[in-house]
């Protein structure tokens, strides 16, 4: 839904591609990272800063793969050794993830000891550690003050990235003592260009970064979201044409977003899951007869419109509708 509140953007490590870069506005911040990283000059605690929806938490993830890669390739993690493998995984030991844990909203002291013990350990697999804290302005005071020691007495594998939206947030004692980098607020320009091969059209990604208050990843998010309410949609449609209850209007409408291609692939799918869902007895009924004809007969559409007949679609979706209620009317 476009107009939905926001939640959270923060993405786990296993959401990540395997090769994780920065963000195309990113560009300029990381190749400066990238060169403090290859001469091993990076602070021991970083803190990224600036508007929200912007990407921090993806250039934090990126960066601790960086950092965590046994060959680092070009200014990425090279995305196939065996620490890369297991961040993908969500299995690296020298890799923590602070977060507030689920139905809070902040991070507390007993995660911040974790933290602690973790930085004391050595590292397991590489040379380094990482711990991201997303977002750091949620540690409540007493978890504040159990960090600072970490800050205060850096082990020195240990690399510790802080994530801010709300840098007032957070004491003056831990910011004192990270290295503060603010993440640039894309041009407009640069926003829609990258949103672009994601939404599909510029009038969209246009309507989007304006509801979105020019944040990119709030604008994709908005999209993402309007996808899945799209597909909710979509679903509830081909359930109801699998007992025959849609006319050839209502089915060619919940798919019109789709490619005729990609529109005979849902229906497909949708009697897939039909077959799928019976039983061995009901296998031989006149039921599973009628999905296995229909499914025929929707494959046969499908391969025609692959070799590149061009049918009416609505009208093909009316003669669709029109079998389904035939054969399956009844159920
Ligand atoms: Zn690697």
């Amino acid at each position: 839904m476009l107009g939905r509140q926001a939640g959270p953007v923060l993405s786990p490590m296993t959401d990540l591609p395997a090769i994780s870069g920065p963000l195309p506005w990113q560009a300029e911040l990381w190749a400066h990272l990238v060169q403090r990283v290859a001469r091993d000059q990076l602070p021991h605690a970083l803190l990224l800063g600036g508007v929200r929806h912007t990407g921090k938490s993806q250039l934090a993830l990126a960066l601790a793969r960086l950092l965590l890669c046994h060959e680092p390739d070009d200014g990425h993690n090279c995305g196939r050794c065996h620490a890369c493998n297991l961040s993908r995984a969500g299995s690296h030991g020298d890799f923590r993830y602070l977060e507030p844990a689920p139905k809070s909203r902040v991070i507390k002291i007993e995660q911040i000891r974790q933290v602690v013990e973790f930085a004391n350990m050595t590292a397991s697999l590489g040379r380094r550690k990482v711990v991201v804290l997303a977002p750091a302005d949620a540690m409540n005071a007493n978890a504040a003050n159990a960090f600072l020691k970490v800050l205060e007495e850096p082990s020195a594998d240990t690399h510790m990235i802080l994530v801010c939206d709300r840098l007032q947030g957070l004491p003056a004692t831990v910011r004192s003592r990270c290295q503060l980098l603010i993440m640039p607020l894309p041009s407009r320009e640069h926003s829609l260009t990258w949103l672009d091969p994601i939404t599909g059209s510029r009038q969209h990604s246009e309507a989007l970064m304006t509801l979105a208050d020019n944040r990119p990843l709030l604008a994709e998010q908005f999209y993402k979201e309007a996808s899945i309410e799209d597909a909710k949609t979509r679903r509830g449609v081909l359930e109801a044409l699998s007992r025959g209850q849609i006319s050839g209007q209502q089915l060619a409408a919940a798919l019109v977003n789709l490619s005729f291609d990609d529109a005979l692939g849902e229906i497909t799918g949708q009697l897939q899951r039909n077959i799928r869902a019976m039983d061995r007895g009901q296998l031989s009924s006149r039921r599973s007869r009628s999905l296995f004809e229909l499914l025929d007969r929707v494959g046969n559409l499908q391969r025609a419109v692959e070799n590149g007949a061009n049918p009416n679609r609505q009208l093909i979706m009316d003669t669709v509708a029109a079998q389904f209620h035939l054969q399956l009317g009844n159920a």
